[in-house]
């Protein structure tokens, strides 16, 4: 039988950086928010288990939903239910909400974080390319203090992110641009509690009286170690109109530049052509054709 591991409550965000501050490899600290990763790994039936559990659900810190005028701030406890709910992401985060939505059922939306989801770093994280494609940071921090990470840098490798083994994310600030557009859209075996088997999210900008597309950002998870950009698809649609041709160039530039693999959700093929398909639909339908 497993043995459950030893759990710390710090009441303030400075106890936990003090905590995380004595983790060592032979005694590593592991952070543990809504818990609905963390939780699976226990049992030590998938990988190592973790160690001492560092529980997050006190630092009210680190919750909450701010707007101002540029950015949205999201603390990193904040939980799917929370953005969903929240009327600042849906009038401008639109594509997160979407995702929200996705991510298991209610109990996992109830329970799951946004923090939780980017520290965990897995590829099919349905959250990660939403991030990217708004051109979000992160705001990490610890007893060394803050720094702030674009999402461009922040998974380094598969399962790896730019996070240090003392330092917690603090919150997420997202951009709001005008006049920007995003979409997203997931494909797994079924509707609810699916892991993705492709999953893409778009952004651009338009101008007013100018169909054309600027700053252009095509994101997709699963297709490869981590959450990527796919920098070939952008500059086929950037500048360009919504039209049957630039969703063509971009579909094809898409399905050239991403090297899915198999393995047990789908084949590579499968990803490859379906991520392909989702752009084009997503330019066709932002074209009206
Ligand atoms: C049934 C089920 C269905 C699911 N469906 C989906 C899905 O559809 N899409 C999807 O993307 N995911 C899904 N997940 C995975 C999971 O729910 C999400 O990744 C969730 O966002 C994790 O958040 P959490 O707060 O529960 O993280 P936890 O389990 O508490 O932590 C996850 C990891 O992040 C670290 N961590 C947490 N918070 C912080 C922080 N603030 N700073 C630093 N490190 C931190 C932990 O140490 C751990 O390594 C599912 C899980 C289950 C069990």
């Amino acid at each position: 039988m497993p043995v459950e591991p030893p759990i710390e409550t710090p009441r303030t965000l400075a106890d936990a950086f003090a905590l995380l501050a004595t983790s060592t490899p032979d005694d590593q600290l592991t952070p543990i928010a809504g818990g609905t990763d963390v939780m699976v790994r226990i049992t030590g039936e998938i990988g190592e288990p973790p160690g001492r559990l560092v529980d997050l659900g006190r630092l009210d810190e680190l919750r909450g939903i701010q707007a101002d005028g540029e950015a949205i701030t999201i603390g990193a406890l904040t939980t799917y239910t929370e953005i969903r709910r929240s009327a600042p992401c849906r009038e401008h985060l639109p594509a997160l909400v979407d995702a929200a939505a996705t991510i298991g059922a209610a109990q996992i939306q109830n329970r799951g974080t946004l923090g939780g989801n980017i520290a965990n770093a897995s590829p099919a994280g349905d959250t990660l390319p939403v991030l990217l494609a708004l051109d979000a940071e992160m705001v990490v921090g610890g007893q060394r203090g803050e720094r702030t990470v674009p999402a461009s840098d922040f998974w380094v490798a598969y399962r790896r992110t730019a996070l240090a083994p003392d330092e917690l994310i603090l919150r997420i600030r997202i951009p709001v641009r005008g006049g920007r557009e995003t979409r997203f859209r997931k494909v797994g075996t079924r509707r609810a509690q699916a892991i993705s088997k492709v999953v893409i999210a778009v952004a651009w900008r338009e101008s007013p009286g100018s169909p054309a597309w600027r700053d252009v950002r095509v994101a997709l998870g699963s297709v490869a170690d981590r959450p990527i950009r796919a920098a070939a698809a952008e500059r086929a649609l950037e500048g360009r109109s919504p039209t049957p041709e630039a969703a063509d160039q971009a579909a094809d530039a898409l399905a050239a530049e991403i090297h899915p693999i198999d393995d047990v959700r789908s084949t590579a093929d499968y990803r490859r052509v379906v991520a392909a398909r989702a752009l084009h639909r997503i330019v066709r339908d932002a074209g009206g054709w």
